[in-house]
């Protein structure tokens, strides 16, 4: 995969989302769920503003000095022995993993979730060179089995899916015979990638986050894979997105309180992996070689515009399940890894207006992503500025758009020509008949204009009661 997830136009992708009706009740149920949740998680804290202003802190702190800490999270993990690379964009980071892959001669590695490898096309990559890539988170790994369907949701990715149709895939693919519970397929998952971890030559991870004080990888997950990924296999394989670090772990247990809270409403995840360096003498377990791909892919520039904030993500996913929009077009209506209001802040900034002007479109501007964002990124702020870019300094709006703002501009700039279009304002009336806004107004009613202006109205009266 890569950043854009559709080719098709953005009404098309809204329209097909739109008429996905299990879909939308999907992701409506996980919404409620997921938030009631997540309320009475973030209560028990106390004074949930004092924690947010504090991970926000923390990430802000860590972006104003990323170069200080990059250089002491490369020395401490060197130090513990892992090797560090740092790749510039998706070409170089694939052609690393490749380079390793091929020096083990491996043919198969088993993957846990992360979006950096999705981000850069990783399993697209390797499958190139003859490496078999298996996903092993238990979303993940039924997409990918499903004709390699995209996530619809950065934490949850098969949220737009139902049982029966994993059931039928599961049968299909893999000869699974039971019913659609999902306790029954799960464990027959389970079974198929036991046989994968055992097989697998390398393993593939993300980081959640990198301590820059101990050069410590920090995995969480709630399936265990990550735990069979990074103790199984000899080889382990980390990207690391490159604003990823928190300086200490006093800061990192911070945002591990508030990261679990606000993706799935609990107080921790399952399993929290924090790895320091490959297995040591007297390890039971462990990869013998941990090599760390720290990727940029377009951050660097991010990090010098104002889209800066952005950069703070924790990816825990709440923006997306706070957002109306998201609700009822889900991820794949954006057409973008990172859909929702995450999606329209930093799609663009990382991947550019050619690809990623329309995504802005997909936002009220209601604010309830900024009010639930557990590192308070302004996020409605920056799709507001992103809008603003493209329509006043980059002017890539359609000439029709132009066009209508252009004669607004002009009517209210001018008080002849605004009185004389106030007057003649209630032939607007006709317009959801005849007009291009007659497929706008099929499911919507507009108000009627008077045909008389207030102003007039109010003229009328004062000159009444004056006699
Ligand atoms: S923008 Fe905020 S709420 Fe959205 S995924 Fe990132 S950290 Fe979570």
């Amino acid at each position: 995969m890569s950043l854009q997830t559709s080719r098709l136009p953005l009404k098309k992708r809204i329209r097909r989302a739109l008429s996905d009706g299990f879909m939308r009740a999907s992701i409506a149920a996980a919404q409620d769920l997921i938030n009631r949740k997540r309320q009475d998680r973030f209560a028990e804290l106390g004074d949930i503003d004092s924690w947010r202003e504090a991970a926000a802190e923390i990430r802000a702190h860590t972006l104003d000095h990323l170069d200080f800490y990059l250089d002491r999270f490369v020395t401490q993990a060197e130090a513990s022995g892992c090797r560090v690379y740092f790749a510039d964009d998706a070409a170089e980071a694939n052609r690393i993993a490749a380079e390793l892959l091929g020096s083990k001669k491996a043919r198969k590695a088993a993957k846990s979730k992360s979006m950096v490898t999705e981000e850069i096309g990783l399993n697209e990559a390797l499958q190139e060179i003859g490496v078999e890539v298996i996903e092993t988170d238990l979303g993940e790994y039924l997409l990918q089995i499903d004709n390699a369907d995209k996530p619809s949701h950065i934490v949850i990715p098969a949220l737009h899916k139902d049982r029966e149709r994993f059931r039928r895939v599961l049968a299909e693919k893999k000869g699974y015979s039971g019913d659609a519970a999902p306790e029954n397929m799960t464990r027959f998952v389970r079974g198929v990638l036991r046989q994968e971890f055992l097989s697998a030559d390398v393993g593939i991870t993300g980081c959640n986050f990198a301590v820059a004080e101990t050069g410590t990888l920090v995995l969480v997950t709630n399936e265990g894979n990550g735990r069979f990924v990074t103790t199984l296999p000899k080889t382990q394989l980390v990207f690391l997105g490159m604003e990823r670090l928190v300086p200490t772990l006093s800061d990192l247990d911070v945002l591990l309180t508030l990261l679990p809270r606000s993706a799935v409403g609990s107080r921790a995840s399952v399993y929290m992996t924090l790895l320091t360096g490959p297995r040591r003498t007297n390890d039971l377990d462990g990869p013998d070689e941990i090599h760390i791909i720290i990727v940029d892919n377009g951050r660097s520039e991010v990090l010098g515009s104002p889209f800066r904030d952005v950069l703070r993500c924790i990816r825990c996913g709440t923006c997306m399940l706070e957002c109306p929009a998201y609700r009822h077009i889900s991820g794949h209506g954006y057409g973008a890894l990172y859909p929702g209001p995450l999606g329209a802040a930093l799609m663009p900034a990382l991947g550019g207006y050619p690809a990623f002007k329309e995504i802005v479109k997909i936002c009220s501007l209601c604010g309830a992503c900024d009010e639930v964002c557990p590192v308070k990124i302004p996020l409605h702020k920056l799709i507001f500025e992103h809008r603003r870019r493209i329509a006043e300094e980059l002017r890539l709006n359609s000439r029709l758009e132009d066009a209508v703002f252009g004669s607004a501009a002009t009517a209210l700039g001018s008080p002849f020509i605004y009185r004389t279009a106030t007057k003649a304002a209630f032939l607007a009336n006709l317009a959801p008949r005849i007009g291009p806004l007659r497929g706008w107004t099929k499911s919507r009613r507009l108000m009627k204009i008077p045909t008389r202006r207030f102003r007039d109205w109010y003229k009328k009266h004062r000159a009444q009661e004056g006699n």
